[in-house]
């Protein structure tokens, strides 16, 4: 299968001829600056220049909430970005917010650990949650319960089902991404 001149991704029906070859959609986006040039007559080494080129604004400021998930994750559509707030109390480490494309997001799962304690001699069963995103080059967590507590309580299920949420909200942008 052919394969995509900037990120080597194998191509699908939809691709986008240049002097060498063919790239993908997620990277003919970029490399024709948001579909306002043609790349027809340009080299590879000319769609890598222009990949290369920083971006005029900071992803701080072209960042539009356009969704969210409490305080956990900002969804950006019309910029195809996600925005981890990295909340405090939502991860192990003191960490600024972080922007991230929808294209490096590989995979996105929740974890939950569970352990048993005796409480006043009955058997608890307790848990802990978190989101693991798996991005191109790191791994990012989410923790909605850092510490254990227990399985059956409200704020456990309250928890697990946000986390739920933002599983399935996260992997659906991968759907919407050809790259
Ligand atoms: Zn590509």
């Amino acid at each position: 299968m052919k394969e995509c001149l900037i990120c080597s991704a194998p191509l699908k029906l939809i691709k986008f001829k240049c002097a060498d070859g063919h790239v993908c959609k997620g990277c003919y986006e970029k490399v024709s600056l948001n579909f306002t040039q043609t790349i027809k007559n340009k080299t590879q080494a000319e769609l890598l220049e222009i990949i290369a080129a920083p971006e005029e604004e900071a992803p701080a400021e072209t960042f539009e909430i356009t969704r969210k998930i409490n305080q956990f994750i900002f969804f950006d559509d019309k910029h195809q970005k996600i925005c981890l707030p990295n909340h405090k109390k939502y991860t192990k480490e003191a960490l600024k917010p972080e922007v991230y494309p929808f294209s490096v997001i590989l995979s996105c799962q929740l974890v939950e650990e569970q352990t048993e304690q005796v409480v006043k001699k009955k058997k608890q069963q307790l848990g802990s949650i978190k989101v693991v995103l798996t991005l191109q080059e790191e791994t990012r967590e989410i923790w909605l319960i850092p510490n254990f507590i227990n399985r059956d309580s409200m704020a456990y299920k309250t928890m697990r089902s946000l986390a739920n949420n933002i599983v399935a909200e996260v992997n659906q942008l991968k759907e919407g991404v050809a790259c």
